[in-house]
């Protein structure tokens, strides 16, 4: 699917789904600027993890990301483009084994149901290279009762 569809496809559910918490709905209407490239390029820039994780969906096995202790201020930022996608304040411990956030920057998440269990999940990418970041779910904590329960290594961390 291109990135112009997948965004297509997330609008078009988030106004169809009374659930999509109203931060992703926000994120899919935020213009960020794509970041394109080939399946080539992107084997050639990511390690084998990064590249599993991002352009192929998959899952990295839990507690086996060092951003699990990250406790620093800062920001996540995607492996794929440093698009920031979280900041240290929506940060918490979830006890998944994944790092896991109440909240994800404004405009910069994509997020579309997925099937590849039996049951639906809303799962989120980054805006602007279309790398997938995990899944979110309504059991996080307040301010948003949300959780996004993303792959580590999709992240990285930038001290502030
Ligand atoms: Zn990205």
């Amino acid at each position: 699917m291109t990135r112009r569809r997948f965004i297509a496809r997330s609008l078009a559910l988030a106004s169809a789904t009374a659930a999509a918490p109203r931060a992703v709905v926000a994120a899919t209407l935020a213009a960020v600027v794509p970041v394109v490239r080939s399946d080539d390029e992107w084997k050639r820039r990511l390690t084998p993890a990064q590249y599993r994780v991002l352009r192929q969906q998959g899952t990295e096995p839990p507690f086996t990301s060092p951003l699990n202790d990250e406790k620093r201020v800062g920001t996540f930022v995607c492996a794929g483009c440093d698009l920031p996608l979280f900041g240290s304040r929506t940060k918490y411990d979830s006890g998944t084994g994944w790092p896991s956030f109440w909240d994800g920057i404004a405009g910069h998440l994509a997020t579309r149901t997925d099937y590849l269990l039996l049951w639906p999940r809303t799962e989120y990418r980054c805006a602007r290279c279309g790398g997938h970041q995990g899944h979110v779910f309504t059991d996080g904590p307040p301010p948003t009762g949300m959780r996004y329960c993303n792959n580590g290594v999709a992240l990285k961390f930038v001290p502030a």
